[in-house]
């Protein structure tokens, strides 16, 4: 079932015609992207291509040039005044980046406060929940990615692998519409992997919206709706996995795939 806001069915995510750049740097060349409810869309693509510009883009990190992008239908970071893009004032950015949660590669979770008190912090001072709903769901959460014996744990007695759990934990207790993951297994020992990714493919089956930057190819064919390549800014290839591992039709993505997967 399709959400709707307006009284129309709508997409999580659209991007349309988004450029931006950096200098001479065209980093992001026309991307269009659509994401729909409880959909997760994997974005592959070599070094540089501009991955994590374009997640950094959705939740207004960085500015865009050129192009809209619509989040739960609402312009992120500007607003149309007639015709032209004025960019929005702190307070709606804020407003709209609870709906957005993002995972990075680092984990950045706060040294001084235990395992959950970062998932609380935010809940608590941003949105207003009280401290005893917060800690209940903060538990619940904890619970989630198997780590509620670690409640009272601080970061740096947990592995890497359980800090990243808890940054997902941290991101779903705001509550998001959708989940951003920008190669969020890249940093972690070998070992850790498989419980990062179980977390999301749990997430996933559970319905959350997700598009997630990763090199982990298995776990694009098993949980994706739909693989993008990014290449040099631009998105030039998007189709379900079977079709994009099994008869990729760019060049640029075959010759990525023969990399990557060898
Ligand atoms: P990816 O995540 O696919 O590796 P990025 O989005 O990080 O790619 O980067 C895309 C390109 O933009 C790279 O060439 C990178 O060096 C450049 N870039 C990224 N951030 C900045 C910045 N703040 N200023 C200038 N260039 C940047
Ligand atoms: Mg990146």
């Amino acid at each position: 079932m399709t959400d709707s806001i307006n009284g129309t069915a709508q997409h999580v995510v659209e991007a349309t015609s988004v450029d931006k750049w950096y200098g001479d740097l065209h980093v992001l060349d026309d991307v269009s992207l659509t994401v729909k409810e409880q959909e997760v869309v994997v974005i592959v693509g070599p070094s540089g291509s501009g991955k994590s510009t374009f997640l950094r883009c959705l939740n207004h990190l960085e500015r865009i040039d050129r192009g809209e992008i619509l989040v739960n239908g609402h312009s992120i970071g500007y607003r149309n005044v007639r015709g032209k893009l004025v960019e929005d004032t702190e307070r709606r950015i804020a407003k709209q980046r609870m709906e957005v949660g993002m995972v990075f590669q680092r984990f950045n979770l706060f040294p001084h406060l235990t395992t959950l008190e970062n998932i609380t912090v935010a809940p608590v001072l941003v949105r207003g929940v009280s401290r005893e709903q917060a800690k209940e769901t903060g538990m619940r959460l904890l619970e989630r990615v198997g780590l509620e014996s670690k409640a009272s744990s601080y970061p740096s007695h947990l592995s890497g692998g359980q800090q990243q759990r808890v940054a997902i934990a941290r991101a779903l207790a705001m509550q998001p519409k959708i989940m951003l993951f920008d190669e969020p297994t890249s940093a972690l020992d070998p070992e850790m992997i498989g419980e990062v990714l179980e977390v999301m493919k749990d997430l996933a089956q559970t319905g959350m919206t997700m598009v997630v930057v990763t090199h982990e190819m298995a776990f694009a064919r098993e949980v994706a709706d739909e693989v993008v390549m990014m290449d040099r800014g631009r998105i030039i290839e998007r189709a379900a996995p079977t079709e994009f591992f099994g008869a990729p039709g760019h060049e640029r993505t075959q010759q990525f795939l023969e990399r990557i997967l060898r």
